[in-house]
């Protein structure tokens, strides 16, 4: 009797505990699926402030032609448009072996190859990076990198000289490119700030010239510099050298920049000599360019705002590498406040500027595992995410879709603005070479890049732009530079 009684009042404690469980499962799972909405109505607002349709990447070419014109003529554009080059353009017919350096914000890279005429590869190709130390890279001195760089390059060659033979000259030029540091750290030293801009006519680049050249001598190296030059310069000159049809080179890595070809006459601000070739290298600093035309969405506004430069570079912040990763991180910390959409807690991790890189928003955007298990092994490895459902992990891989798409589309729409600026669209073919971690690597992002510039030239014009990646890699340019000017000078 009393057993039955204890096993009744089990019975109905377990029937409740049942019912009770029943009821939270149910509340459970209705906040989650409220909360998932509420994830997918952040992500359908901001994949609609990143829209970017044909009529909004027209309006975006046409003003960034426009600028680049009115660039030419003024000293304070916001497109820099500084006369990077005009010296002879390379030929093609230049052959041999070259050296060249690439100075980087913190490392330098020496490259050594063998031309053999424009319808060859470069071949031999041999490069070696150097860290260089904080303290080179400090104050205004420059007397402590250019030393460093000077007692490498004479290792380097001397590694080399057998195979180069007697083919060393008195005078062999040594290509020089530097690259514009967009690292947080390497932004603010002197050095950098004092390169950030170099033009031929520059006070400044041919007294670095000059220093570059005391201390090759002082070490023993028959090299000489002719002037310094941007990297993206030497990527076009790179362009030129197997083919004519090349009008502009982009840099699409951790920052951008571009070089293009323009006619001399169109350069009203340039009171120099005038090349022989009537044409010459315009280094413009897209990265700068800024339009009514492109929108900002509230995460691009805070990455900004709490950025070391706000309100500058804010074309660069929309497109590349160092980037594209944190305007994601961002969208996913409000979800996360928002919606709860990794759990009840914020992961702390989501919440650290810039620890989301564009190699690792690659991944996760490209993962086609039914479960997006890359997705959730990056969000683990990341943001100590270690549990994450099939649904959240899903809305990540759209995010990252949105900002890549738009950034790519809005590189497509500038390629579009400086071919239209050039006059090619309807009746020259056009190609334009791009250089850089992000395009050669990001396979989605370059998908959606080359068919946005299909989309906005349409049937009739899209066969006139093609666009290809840079011959030798990074830092390659500083090879053609030295070519050309060997040759030229010499002949
Ligand atoms: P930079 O010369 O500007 O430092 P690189 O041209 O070497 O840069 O490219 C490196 C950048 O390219 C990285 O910072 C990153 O943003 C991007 N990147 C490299 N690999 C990948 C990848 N697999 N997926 C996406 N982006 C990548
Ligand atoms: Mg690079």
């Amino acid at each position: 009797m009393r057993k039955e009684v204890v096993v009744a009042a089990a019975a109905v404690t377990v029937g409740a505990a049942a019912v009770g469980m029943a009821v939270f499962l149910k509340h459970w799972k209705q906040q989650r699926e409220r909360r998932l909405r509420q994830a997918k109505r952040i992500l359908r607002k901001f994949a609609n402030d990143c829209a970017t349709p044909v009529a909004k990447l027209w309006n975006i070419a046409d003003d960034l032609a426009s600028k680049m014109e009115s660039g030419l003529s003024s000293e304070e554009s916001m497109l820099g448009m500084l006369v990077s080059y005009v010296a002879p353009l390379p030929t093609g017919e230049e052959k041999g072996i070259y050296y060249g350096i690439n100075l980087r914000g913190t490392n330098f890279l020496m490259i050594r190859g063998s031309l053999g005429g424009k319808n060859l590869p470069i071949s031999e190709l041999q490069r070696e990076e150097v860290a260089i130390p904080s303290t080179a890279m400090d104050g205004d001195s420059t007397k402590e990198l250019f030393d460093l760089i000077a007692v490498e390059l004479a290792k380097f060659i001397s590694v080399h000289s057998e195979i180069d033979g007697k083919a060393e000259s008195r005078e062999r030029k040594l290509g020089f490119t530097v690259s514009f540091p967009v690292e947080e750290d390497a932004r603010s030293s002197g050095t950098a700030i004092k390169w950030r801009s170099l033009s031929v006519n520059d006070i400044v680049g041919k007294e670095l010239t000059n220093d570059i050249n005391r201390a090759l001598e002082k070490h023993g190296i028959d090299l000489w510099v002719f002037a310094l030059a941007n990297d993206t310069t030497g990527d076009l000159a790179g362009a030129i050298y197997y083919s004519k049809e090349n009008v502009a080179s982009i840099t699409l890595g951790m920052g951008t920049d571009v070089g293009y070809v323009e006619s001399a006459e169109q350069v009203p601000k340039w009171h120099g000599q005038s090349p022989n070739s009537g044409e010459m290298i315009i280094n413009m600093q897209w990265g700068n360019f800024s339009s009514s035309h492109l929108s900002f969405t509230e995460f691009d506004a805070s990455l900004d705002a709490e950025s070391s430069n706000p309100g500058s570079r804010m074309f660069e912040k929309l497109i590349s590498g160092m980037y594209l990763g944190e305007i994601v991180r961002r969208v996913l910390l409000k979800m996360a406040q928002e919606t709860a959409l990794f759990g009840e807690w914020v992961p702390p991790k989501l919440a650290t500027p810039y620890l989301l890189r564009s190699p690792d928003m690659a991944a996760m955007h490209q993962d086609t595992s039914e479960d997006f298990e890359v997705v959730d092994e990056k969000l683990k490895e990341i943001f100590e995410i270690n549990y994450s459902t099939p649904m959240a992990r899903e809305i990540v891989a759209e995010v990252c879709d949105v900002v890549a798409e738009r950034g790519a589309r809005l590189v497509g729409a500038g390629i579009v603005g400086i071919v239209k600026k050039l006059g090619r669209i309807a009746n020259k073919k056009s190609v334009v070479t791009i250089e850089g971690g992000l395009y050669e690597h990001y396979r989605v992002f370059r998908n959606y890049l080359h068919s946005s510039v299909w989309e906005v030239l349409g049937n009739d014009h899209s066969d006139n732009v093609i666009i290809e990646n840079c011959h030798g890699g990074s830092g390659a340019g500083s090879i053609f530079l030295a070519a050309s000017q060997t040759y030229n000078a010499g002949s």
